[in-house]
């Protein structure tokens, strides 16, 4: 595995389409590895190919929310994905407004409205079909990767794009 240079705005491939992957061989398995350890580097939440400049259409995300603010219990474990050809096969009519911020967009967040709750349907790093059900963050931090897959940046759905404060930097994940 290794490491790859994560790519920053304004690279025109940050604006293309992604293609979709035919077959999955070892070259794709070894791109969505080094896009986990990528995205656990940076350290971020989530990562699509384009970000690592290959247009095609592969994400990884990885969340787990946080303990609680009285630290009881244990924290859920992080949950990892690797997923090939990702679809939003649906989407809650119900929304949230978040921040949040993007490892190709170094320094700026904003506030974005996003499907509460969405159904995504890929297929994993075996190759096999799978449908994932996510809401809150792992919801929004799909909807940001298949986003990228598309050439779409959150600053473009962002109501206002602003300089990240510092004391707000360890708050906003980063996909
Ligand atoms: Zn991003």
């Amino acid at each position: 595995m290794s490491i790859r240079e994560i790519v920053k705005y304004p690279n025109d491939i940050l604006r293309r389409k992604a293609r979709p992957v035919e077959t999955m061989d070892k070259e794709i398995k070894q791109l969505l590895d080094d896009m986990v350890e990528t995205m656990r580097a940076a350290p971020g939440v989530g990562l699509a190919g384009p970000q690592v400049n290959r247009p095609l259409r592969v994400i990884v995300v990885e969340y787990g929310e946080e303990l609680d603010p009285e630290g009881n219990g244990t924290p859920p474990k992080k949950k990892l994905f690797t997923l090939v050809n990702p679809e939003i096969t649906r989407a809650s009519i119900e929304t949230e407004t978040a921040t949040e911020g993007c490892l190709s967009i170094p320094g700026l967040i904003g506030n974005v409205e996003r499907a509460a709750s969405v159904t995504v349907k890929a297929l994993n790093r075996r190759g096999q079909p799978v449908k994932i059900k996510a809401s809150g963050w792992l919801a929004r931090i799909f909807q940001h990767e298949v986003d990228h897959l598309n050439g779409v940046l959150f600053i473009d759905r962002a109501e206002k794009v602003q300089a990240i404060q510092e004391e707000d930097a360890e708050e906003t994940p980063l996909a």
